[in-house]
Protein backbone atom coordinates (compact mmCIF):
# COMPACT_ATOMS: atom_id res chain seq x y z
CA UNK A 1 0.00 0.00 0.00
CA UNK A 2 2.85 2.26 0.27
CA UNK A 3 3.22 1.85 -3.30
CA UNK A 4 -0.12 3.67 -3.48
CA UNK A 5 0.30 5.95 -1.24
CA UNK A 6 3.72 7.09 -3.10
CA UNK A 7 1.68 6.93 -6.86
CA UNK A 8 -1.38 9.22 -5.07
CA UNK A 9 1.82 11.82 -3.99
CA UNK A 10 3.23 11.78 -7.39
CA UNK A 11 -0.52 12.31 -9.00
CA UNK A 12 -0.85 15.45 -6.57
CA UNK A 13 2.10 16.97 -7.10
CA UNK A 14 2.97 16.09 -10.62
CA UNK A 15 0.43 15.49 -12.99
CA UNK A 16 -1.49 17.84 -15.14
CA UNK A 17 -4.97 18.75 -13.69
CA UNK A 18 -7.53 18.49 -16.41
CA UNK A 19 -11.21 20.05 -15.93
CA UNK A 20 -14.59 18.96 -17.11
CA UNK A 21 -13.66 20.72 -20.60
CA UNK A 22 -10.19 19.56 -20.98
CA UNK A 23 -9.50 17.53 -24.21
CA UNK A 24 -7.45 14.46 -25.38
CA UNK A 25 -7.35 11.99 -27.54
CA UNK A 26 -8.47 8.11 -26.67
CA UNK A 27 -10.92 5.25 -27.82
CA UNK A 28 -11.56 2.18 -26.96
CA UNK A 29 -12.97 -0.88 -29.29
CA UNK A 30 -12.87 -3.77 -29.98
CA UNK A 31 -10.28 -3.35 -33.04
CA UNK A 32 -7.38 -2.38 -30.50
CA UNK A 33 -4.06 -4.02 -31.01
CA UNK A 34 -4.13 -3.88 -26.96
CA UNK A 35 -7.85 -5.52 -26.65
CA UNK A 36 -8.75 -6.78 -22.93
CA UNK A 37 -4.74 -6.37 -22.06
CA UNK A 38 -5.98 -3.72 -20.00
CA UNK A 39 -8.21 -6.51 -17.83
CA UNK A 40 -5.40 -8.31 -16.81
CA UNK A 41 -2.82 -8.20 -13.56
CA UNK A 42 -4.80 -4.79 -12.78
CA UNK A 43 -5.57 -3.19 -9.21
CA UNK A 44 -9.06 -2.26 -9.01
CA UNK A 45 -10.61 -0.84 -6.10
CA UNK A 46 -14.50 -1.72 -4.98
CA UNK A 47 -16.59 0.70 -4.01
CA UNK A 48 -19.82 0.09 -2.27
CA UNK A 49 -21.80 0.60 -5.12
CA UNK A 50 -19.93 -1.26 -7.27
CA UNK A 51 -20.24 -4.28 -5.15
CA UNK A 52 -24.15 -4.16 -5.27
CA UNK A 53 -24.23 -3.20 -8.87
CA UNK A 54 -21.64 -6.57 -9.53
CA UNK A 55 -23.65 -8.69 -7.37
CA UNK A 56 -27.12 -8.06 -8.32
CA UNK A 57 -25.61 -8.16 -11.73
CA UNK A 58 -24.40 -12.01 -10.72
CA UNK A 59 -27.60 -13.00 -8.84
CA UNK A 60 -25.79 -13.35 -6.01
CA UNK A 61 -25.58 -12.28 -2.18
CA UNK A 62 -22.81 -9.95 -1.23
CA UNK A 63 -21.13 -12.36 1.12
CA UNK A 64 -20.95 -14.94 -1.92
CA UNK A 65 -19.33 -11.93 -3.69
CA UNK A 66 -16.86 -10.89 -1.64
CA UNK A 67 -15.49 -14.69 -0.72
CA UNK A 68 -15.43 -15.47 -4.20
CA UNK A 69 -14.28 -12.15 -5.87
CA UNK A 70 -12.29 -9.71 -3.94
CA UNK A 71 -9.22 -9.56 -1.84
CA UNK A 72 -9.20 -7.46 1.46
CA UNK A 73 -5.41 -5.85 1.76
CA UNK A 74 -3.83 -5.96 4.97
CA UNK A 75 -1.76 -3.34 5.99
CA UNK A 76 -1.41 -1.49 9.56
CA UNK A 77 -1.59 2.32 8.11
CA UNK A 78 -5.01 1.94 6.56
CA UNK A 79 -7.64 3.36 8.55
CA UNK A 80 -10.65 1.74 7.45
CA UNK A 81 -10.84 -1.31 5.13
CA UNK A 82 -10.64 -1.71 1.46
CA UNK A 83 -11.31 -4.33 -1.36
CA UNK A 84 -9.69 -5.30 -4.59
CA UNK A 85 -11.34 -6.83 -7.42
CA UNK A 86 -9.12 -10.73 -7.27
CA UNK A 87 -7.58 -11.48 -10.02
CA UNK A 88 -7.70 -15.04 -11.63
CA UNK A 89 -4.96 -17.85 -10.80
CA UNK A 90 -3.65 -18.00 -14.67
CA UNK A 91 -0.74 -16.65 -16.31
CA UNK A 92 -2.11 -13.51 -17.32
CA UNK A 93 -3.72 -12.77 -13.84
CA UNK A 94 -7.00 -12.22 -15.82
CA UNK A 95 -10.19 -10.43 -14.28
CA UNK A 96 -12.78 -12.71 -13.64
CA UNK A 97 -15.30 -11.54 -16.27
CA UNK A 98 -13.04 -10.79 -19.08
CA UNK A 99 -13.73 -12.82 -22.26
CA UNK A 100 -12.48 -12.86 -25.69
CA UNK A 101 -15.45 -10.73 -26.32
CA UNK A 102 -14.88 -8.54 -23.96
CA UNK A 103 -16.33 -7.91 -20.27
CA UNK A 104 -19.26 -9.95 -19.10
CA UNK A 105 -20.17 -7.30 -16.93
CA UNK A 106 -19.96 -4.48 -18.91
CA UNK A 107 -23.22 -3.04 -17.72
CA UNK A 108 -22.56 -3.14 -14.14
CA UNK A 109 -18.65 -2.35 -14.42
CA UNK A 110 -16.74 -0.79 -11.71
CA UNK A 111 -16.03 2.80 -11.16
CA UNK A 112 -12.47 2.62 -11.81
CA UNK A 113 -12.74 0.80 -14.97
CA UNK A 114 -15.57 3.32 -16.64
CA UNK A 115 -13.12 5.99 -15.47
CA UNK A 116 -10.20 4.68 -17.46
CA UNK A 117 -8.38 6.21 -18.80
CA UNK A 118 -8.96 8.94 -16.27
CA UNK A 119 -8.26 9.47 -12.58
CA UNK A 120 -9.63 11.43 -10.06
CA UNK A 121 -7.70 12.58 -7.77
CA UNK A 122 -9.15 14.50 -3.82
CA UNK A 123 -6.44 16.29 -2.38
CA UNK A 124 -6.27 15.63 1.31
CA UNK A 125 -7.56 18.37 3.43
CA UNK A 126 -9.92 18.55 6.01
CA UNK A 127 -11.29 21.52 4.61
CA UNK A 128 -11.31 20.17 1.23
CA UNK A 129 -14.44 20.45 -0.68
CA UNK A 130 -15.36 18.79 -3.95
CA UNK A 131 -14.33 21.67 -5.91
CA UNK A 132 -10.88 20.51 -5.15
CA UNK A 133 -10.96 16.94 -6.96
CA UNK A 134 -9.30 17.03 -10.74
CA UNK A 135 -9.18 14.28 -13.40
CA UNK A 136 -5.94 13.22 -14.49
CA UNK A 137 -4.63 10.95 -17.20
CA UNK A 138 -3.48 7.41 -17.22
CA UNK A 139 -1.79 6.61 -19.56
CA UNK A 140 -1.03 2.68 -19.63
CA UNK A 141 1.97 1.48 -21.53
CA UNK A 142 0.00 -0.85 -23.48
CA UNK A 143 -2.91 1.07 -23.88
CA UNK A 144 -3.17 2.20 -27.53
CA UNK A 145 -6.52 3.89 -27.39
CA UNK A 146 -4.57 7.15 -27.15
CA UNK A 147 -3.27 6.47 -30.54
CA UNK A 148 -6.71 6.68 -32.00
CA UNK A 149 -8.20 9.86 -33.62
CA UNK A 150 -10.99 10.79 -31.81
CA UNK A 151 -10.94 13.63 -29.63
CA UNK A 152 -13.14 14.31 -26.67
CA UNK A 153 -13.27 16.45 -23.69
CA UNK A 154 -13.51 15.19 -20.08
CA UNK A 155 -16.95 15.67 -19.99
CA UNK A 156 -17.98 13.64 -22.72
CA UNK A 157 -15.79 10.83 -21.40
CA UNK A 158 -17.92 10.87 -17.95
CA UNK A 159 -21.59 11.00 -19.27
CA UNK A 160 -20.55 8.44 -22.04
CA UNK A 161 -19.56 6.10 -19.15
CA UNK A 162 -22.37 7.10 -16.82
CA UNK A 163 -19.73 7.91 -14.11
CA UNK A 164 -22.16 10.99 -12.51
CA UNK A 165 -24.50 8.05 -10.78
CA UNK A 166 -21.82 6.19 -10.13
CA UNK A 167 -19.60 9.76 -8.39
CA UNK A 168 -23.80 10.31 -6.74
CA UNK A 169 -23.67 6.88 -5.13
CA UNK A 170 -19.79 7.01 -3.59
CA UNK A 171 -20.49 10.41 -2.58
CA UNK A 172 -21.48 8.89 1.19
CA UNK A 173 -18.65 6.84 1.11
CA UNK A 174 -16.58 9.60 0.40
CA UNK A 175 -18.31 11.70 3.26
CA UNK A 176 -17.22 8.90 5.64
CA UNK A 177 -13.72 7.87 4.27
CA UNK A 178 -12.64 11.42 3.81
CA UNK A 179 -14.02 11.93 7.40
CA UNK A 180 -11.76 14.67 9.42
CA UNK A 181 -11.87 12.01 12.14
CA UNK A 182 -9.61 9.77 9.65
CA UNK A 183 -7.73 12.83 9.10
CA UNK A 184 -6.88 13.57 12.30
CA UNK A 185 -5.16 10.37 12.40
CA UNK A 186 -7.95 8.67 14.65
CA UNK A 187 -8.06 4.89 14.04
CA UNK A 188 -11.48 2.45 14.22
CA UNK A 189 -11.39 -0.18 16.80
CA UNK A 190 -11.66 -3.52 15.18
CA UNK A 191 -15.19 -3.66 16.03
CA UNK A 192 -15.79 -0.52 14.26
CA UNK A 193 -14.05 -1.63 11.46
CA UNK A 194 -16.15 -4.50 11.14
CA UNK A 195 -19.08 -2.47 11.23
CA UNK A 196 -17.40 -0.42 8.97
CA UNK A 197 -16.82 -3.48 6.85
CA UNK A 198 -20.28 -4.76 6.80
CA UNK A 199 -22.27 -1.10 6.13
CA UNK A 200 -19.88 -0.89 3.06
CA UNK A 201 -19.30 -3.95 1.85
CA UNK A 202 -21.42 -6.90 3.21
CA UNK A 203 -24.60 -4.89 2.54
CA UNK A 204 -26.97 -8.38 2.82
CA UNK A 205 -25.40 -9.07 5.79
CA UNK A 206 -25.92 -5.59 6.89
CA UNK A 207 -29.73 -5.88 6.23
CA UNK A 208 -29.65 -9.40 7.96
CA UNK A 209 -28.06 -7.44 10.67
CA UNK A 210 -30.84 -4.49 10.91
CA UNK A 211 -34.15 -7.11 10.81
CA UNK A 212 -32.87 -10.34 12.55
CA UNK A 213 -31.27 -7.91 16.01
CA UNK A 214 -33.05 -5.27 18.54
CA UNK A 215 -31.43 -2.67 15.91
CA UNK A 216 -34.96 -1.65 14.85
CA UNK A 217 -36.13 -1.41 18.33
CA UNK A 218 -33.29 0.96 19.28
CA UNK A 219 -33.63 3.97 17.08
CA UNK A 220 -36.46 6.15 15.46
CA UNK A 221 -37.01 4.70 12.16
CA UNK A 222 -40.21 5.08 10.82
CA UNK A 223 -42.25 2.87 8.58
CA UNK A 224 -41.55 4.30 5.30
CA UNK A 225 -37.54 4.07 5.74
CA UNK A 226 -38.00 0.53 7.44
CA UNK A 227 -39.79 -0.73 3.96
CA UNK A 228 -37.12 1.26 2.14
CA UNK A 229 -33.95 0.03 3.46
CA UNK A 230 -35.70 -3.86 3.53
CA UNK A 231 -36.53 -4.25 -0.02
CA UNK A 232 -33.47 -1.33 -2.17
CA UNK A 233 -29.93 -2.07 -1.66
CA UNK A 234 -28.83 1.88 -2.54
CA UNK A 235 -31.66 2.90 0.25
CA UNK A 236 -30.07 0.58 2.94
CA UNK A 237 -26.30 2.06 2.14
CA UNK A 238 -27.57 5.58 2.33
CA UNK A 239 -29.37 3.97 5.71
CA UNK A 240 -26.02 2.58 6.76
CA UNK A 241 -23.59 5.67 6.07
CA UNK A 242 -26.02 7.64 8.50
CA UNK A 243 -25.10 4.87 10.91
CA UNK A 244 -21.82 4.52 10.63
CA UNK A 245 -21.69 8.12 11.26
CA UNK A 246 -23.67 7.80 14.09
CA UNK A 247 -21.27 4.82 15.93
CA UNK A 248 -17.96 5.83 14.56
CA UNK A 249 -18.58 9.11 14.79
CA UNK A 250 -20.56 10.65 17.31
CA UNK A 251 -22.66 13.00 14.63
CA UNK A 252 -26.43 13.10 15.61
CA UNK A 253 -27.40 11.31 12.37
CA UNK A 254 -30.00 9.12 14.18
CA UNK A 255 -32.41 9.48 17.40
CA UNK A 256 -32.15 6.56 19.39
CA UNK A 257 -35.83 6.20 21.41
CA UNK A 258 -36.63 7.43 24.50
CA UNK A 259 -37.58 4.53 26.22
CA UNK A 260 -33.56 3.29 24.94
CA UNK A 261 -32.30 6.54 26.62
CA UNK A 262 -33.92 6.35 29.97
CA UNK A 263 -32.73 2.92 30.56
CA UNK A 264 -29.08 4.05 29.52
CA UNK A 265 -29.49 6.26 31.90
CA UNK A 266 -30.77 4.42 34.92
CA UNK A 267 -27.90 1.82 34.04
CA UNK A 268 -25.54 4.64 34.47
CA UNK A 269 -27.17 5.94 37.63
CA UNK A 270 -27.14 2.84 39.36
CA UNK A 271 -23.73 2.31 38.55
CA UNK A 272 -22.72 5.53 39.98
CA UNK A 273 -24.73 4.53 43.26
CA UNK A 274 -26.98 7.08 42.96
S1 LIG B 1 -14.64 -5.71 -14.65
FE1 LIG B 1 -14.74 -5.76 -16.86
S2 LIG B 1 -13.77 -3.86 -17.54
FE2 LIG B 1 -13.19 -4.17 -15.41
S3 LIG B 1 -11.23 -5.27 -15.47
FE3 LIG B 1 -12.84 -6.80 -15.34
S4 LIG B 1 -13.32 -7.37 -17.44
FE4 LIG B 1 -12.17 -5.44 -17.50
S1 LIG C 1 -5.66 -1.12 -23.11
FE1 LIG C 1 -6.71 0.84 -23.59
S2 LIG C 1 -7.42 0.71 -25.70
FE2 LIG C 1 -6.75 -1.34 -25.05
S3 LIG C 1 -8.66 -2.31 -24.40
FE3 LIG C 1 -7.76 -1.40 -22.58
S4 LIG C 1 -8.61 0.66 -22.44
FE4 LIG C 1 -9.05 -0.12 -24.49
Amino acid sequence: MKELERFKKTVLEEYPRLGLDSRFCFRCHKGVPCFNECCRDVNIFLTPYDIIRLKNKLGITSEEFIKKYTITPFDQNLKYPILLLKMEDDEKKSCPFVEEEGCTVYSDRPWACRMYPLGLASPKDSHRTEKDDFYFLLKEEVCRGFAEDNELSVRDWIEDQEIELYDRMGRGFKEITLHSYFQEGKDLSPQKMEMFFMVCYNIDKFRDFIFGSSFLDKFEIDDQMRRKIKEDDVALLDFGYDWLKFALFGEKTMTVKTDILKARQKELDEKRGN
